[in-house]
């Protein structure tokens, strides 16, 4: 019976972790992190998101400027108020709410975000900087789900990783990532063949595809730790409910630990905003990072280790 890897509750000493470090800040240097939020349109879903994010950003101490405009705003006005908000010194982190209204070309948006306040780490300069083992900010749905590998597993070197799905928000910066900590890496995406025998030999496994309960137990390794990105709505005994890429009922009996799908990865992806927008803060006031989460920096030491040596 694997392990449950609750992200609530890490997500949640996450948190507190960040309030302490704000609170300390706050007190020897007199400032706080700002973040601010854009919302263009009304997306119900956006809405929620962008909510639950100001939301927790206050929680934590930091201060949270929000930009909700309407949905014809032009791709034009919007970098208008990103350069405002670049040269902005009590905003250090920026988040363009996706997806943007068709008339908007995203990735020009992202890429006129200055790289140091692109908290999703989305920033063509950030995608480069972690390709290339320097320091980066990084994306943080990938982020969380390395913290909570780490926390896991201590050292991931070594260790045969499959992610399953490419997306430049998820799949492709979390092989990087888990290729900077020395695991052997594969990438399987919609054109893979045979994957089943890929995800057999995987020791970290990763899905994010969107597809319910794609990965059946059977093809999992025995003792493997399962990483469930994916969240999908389903109609089940006349009920909406929320489950992941992998089937968790029966892949927990053979994995070795297991997120959730609702309560693994979601939680900790607001959670490292929250993270990385102090680590921005950190790194404009030229303080030190509250946790450099620089790969391979310290071996078989997990997150939760690094948080209590830090704070
Ligand atoms: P995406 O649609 O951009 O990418 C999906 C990927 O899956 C593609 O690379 C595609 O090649 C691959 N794929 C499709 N069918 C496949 C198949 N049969 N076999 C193997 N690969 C296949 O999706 P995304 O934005 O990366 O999101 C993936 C999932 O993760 C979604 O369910 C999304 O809601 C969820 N998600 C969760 C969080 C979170 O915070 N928990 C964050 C981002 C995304």
């Amino acid at each position: 019976m694997a392990t449950i890897i609750d992200g609530k509750a890490f997500a949640s000493n996450l948190r507190q972790f960040i309030h302490a470090q704000v609170a300390q800040i706050k007190e020897k240097h007199g400032k706080i992190p700002g973040l601010a939020t854009i919302l263009v349109g009304e997306d119900p879903a956006s809405q929620v998101y962008v909510r639950s994010k100001a939301k927790q950003t206050t929680e934590v101490g930091m201060a949270s400027f929000k930009y909700a405009l309407d949905a014809g705003t032009s791709e034009k006005e919007l970098l208008k108020l990103l350069a405002d908000l670049n040269a902005n010194d009590e905003i250090h982190g920026i988040l363009v709410q996706l997806p943007l209204p068709r008339h908007i070309n995203a990735e020009k948006v992202i890429n006129a975000i200055d790289p140091r306040k692109d908290v999703d780490g989305f920033h063509v300069s950030n995608v480069g900087l972690l390709g290339s083992g320097q320091k980066a900010m990084l994306p943080c749905t990938p982020l969380g789900c390395m913290m909570m590998l780490r926390d896991h597993l201590g050292s991931l070197r070594g260790k045969n990783a499959l992610v399953v799905g490419r997306s430049n928000i998820v799949g492709k910066p979390m092989a990087q990532m888990l290729l900077a900590d020395d695991c052997t890496v594969t990438i399987a995406h919609r054109y893979t063949e045979g994957l089943a025998d890929h995800v057999k030999r995987a020791d970290i496994l990763v899905v994010a595809v969107g597809r319910p309960e794609m990965i059946p137990a059977e093809w999992i390794k025995p003792g493997a730790a399962v990483i469930d990105v994916g969240i999908n709505r389903i109609e089940r005994g006349g009920q909406i409910r929320l489950v992941g890429d992998v089937d968790f009922a029966s892949a927990k009996e053979v994995a070795g630990a297991i997120t959730p799908v609702p309560g693994g990865v979601g939680p900790m992806t607001i959670a490292c905003l929250l993270f990385n927008t102090l680590t921005a803060f950190c790194r404009t006031m030229g303080l030190p990072e509250p946790v450099d989460m620089g790969f391979s920096l310290v071996e078989g030491v997990g997150i939760v280790q690094e948080l209590k040596r830090a704070s």
